[in-house]
């Protein structure tokens, strides 16, 4: 039976980050991912922040597909704000995680794909993981095999099987689970990344066009489902074919008939096409996934009996205002895999709850202010969105996004609502906003 220091379930970026540093720091370390590749299938927009991919130690040109100029974000009934923003970047997701990958390996690590962690179980001071693995990559036959570890990294995503196996609160227990739909399509994009509020189309959060190279563009869409149950994500994509940004982006990419692009030049505020969209015969790649907003940060992280911690979608360390999640992953990762080491190399289990301690220090305080904004969004209707809007707007706010920070969206949410503050009419517009929050 192989016998490691730590051992990380999932080859995601939280996993690729722990086993990264796990090893950086002296453990024998194993990577397990059930996929037969790292980093597919993609279930990301793979819109990330420069820090993000600095801290990733990821050389850019790897896997950026776009720069992003800035942001511009409708409204229900269409009002647009935009703010320039150059803080971004657009990645392949699946060319990322190989590269997290490697460097792990670079600093040690073993991988095995084509391994699923099936089951956990601690006895005394080692935990023994079986895994179904492939007897025979030719034939495809199953086998399991048993692996043993000092420590366990769960990283295996919101519905994590580590988890669940050490008495941990896993998938909907930890998190509001919000449903994810996206695919990959011509589009006539810009460097702008565009987001569209609306609860036709994405209750209780928002759907995206992500630029993703030359007239290409992740089109998506995250949706609280406990606000509308009766509509699938794939109803709820439907009707974001049909918005009218995105129905004309789309569709104004003629084909190769000898048509050029024609630009937008206007977007039509009473534009309601509601034919059957044409949208799908420019679509390459469909992918659909949840995004695990905590349910609160009170559910531990790790256990020193059972000898794990868990991090990324795992852990729900996600922000709760955008969903994103890569920043987090490879933060809180390269603090589990050195925790894990110490805990693994020492024998002294309360290292695992030092990653705990660190890990809500640096990023508690905001995932807590996040889910307060989330609450709220989820109580607002299609008018309330409509008067944010229209008070961003008028009260030329938008440069406190341009020295914002996408992964502290709280700095930029504060200086907003100090700016929207000093106008007392705006203040009126949204005195019922304000105190909604207030009462959160
Ligand atoms: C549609 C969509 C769009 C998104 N867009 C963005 C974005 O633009 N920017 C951003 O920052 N975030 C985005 N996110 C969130 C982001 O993708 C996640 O937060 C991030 O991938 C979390 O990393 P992770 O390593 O924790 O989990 P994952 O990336 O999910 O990796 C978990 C890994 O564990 C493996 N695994 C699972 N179970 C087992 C098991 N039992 N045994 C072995 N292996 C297992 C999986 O195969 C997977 O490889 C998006 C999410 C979705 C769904």
């Amino acid at each position: 039976m192989a016998h490691y220091d730590v051992v990380v379930a999932g080859g995601g970026p939280a996993g690729c980050m722990a086993a990264k540093y796990a090893a950086l720091s002296g453990a024998r370390t194993l990577i397990l991912e059930e996929h037969a590749e790292i980093g597919s299938p993609v279930q990301c927009a793979g819109l990330i922040s420069r820090r993000a991919l600095h801290e990733s130690g990821i050389h850019p040109q790897r896997c950026i597909v776009s720069d992003i100029r800035g942001f511009t974000a409708y409204s229900p009934s269409l009002i647009d704000i935009h703010a320039d923003y150059n803080g971004a970047v657009v990645i392949r997701r699946d060319f990322f995680d190989r590269e997290l990958a490697m460097s792990a390996v670079r600093a040690g690590a073993d991988i095995m794909t084509h391994a699923k962690v099936v089951a956990v179980k601690r006895e005394r001071t080692v935990s023994v993981l079986k895994v179904k693995t492939l007897k025979d990559r030719a034939t495809s036959e199953p086998h399991f095999t048993e692996i043993r570890a000092k420590v366990v990294v769960g990283a295996d995503g919101a519905g994590s099987i580590v988890a669940r196996y050490s008495g941990l609160e896993s998938g909907s227990e930890r998190s509001n689970l919000l449903k994810c739909v996206q695919v990959e399509c011509a589009y006539d994009t810009s460097e702008n990344a565009e987001i569209f509020v609306s609860s036709r189309i994405a209750p209780g959060f928002f759907a995206w066009a992500v630029p993703a190279g030359n007239l290409v563009a992740r089109i998506g869409l995250c949706a609280d489902t406990r606000i509308s149950p009766d509509r699938s994500p794939f109803d709820l994509l439907e009707s974001l074919f049909r918005h009218p940004v995105v129905s004309k982006r789309i569709s104004c990419i003629e084909g190769s008939r000898g048509n050029k692009i024609n630009k937008i030049n206007k977007i039509s505020r009473n534009s309601q096409n509601t034919k059957k969209t044409n949208a799908w015969r420019k679509v390459f790649a469909l992918n659909a996934g949840v995004i695990p907003v905590a349910r609160n940060l009170k559910f531990p992280t790790f256990s020193t009996e059972k000898g794990v911690l868990l991090v990324g979608d795992a852990a729900a360390q996600v922000k709760p205002v955008s969903g994103g999640g890569v920043f987090y992953s490879i933060k809180c990762g390269k603090i589990a895999g050195e925790k894990a080491a110490e805990a693994a190399l020492s024998g002294d289990m309360s290292y695992l709850a030092e990653y705990e301690r660190s890990w809500m220090h640096m990023l508690g305080r905001e995932i807590s202010f996040g889910l307060r904004i989330h609450k709220l969004r989820c109580r607002l209707g299609d008018h309330d969105f409509d008067a944010i809007f229209s008070a961003l707007k008028h009260a030329d706010v938008m440069d406190a996004v341009k020295e914002g920070d996408m992964d502290f969206p709280s700095g930029v949410l504060i200086r907003i609502l100090r700016e929207i503050l000093r106008h007392p009419k705006l203040l009126k517009s949204l005195a019922k906003i304000i105190s909604m929050y207030a009462k959160l």
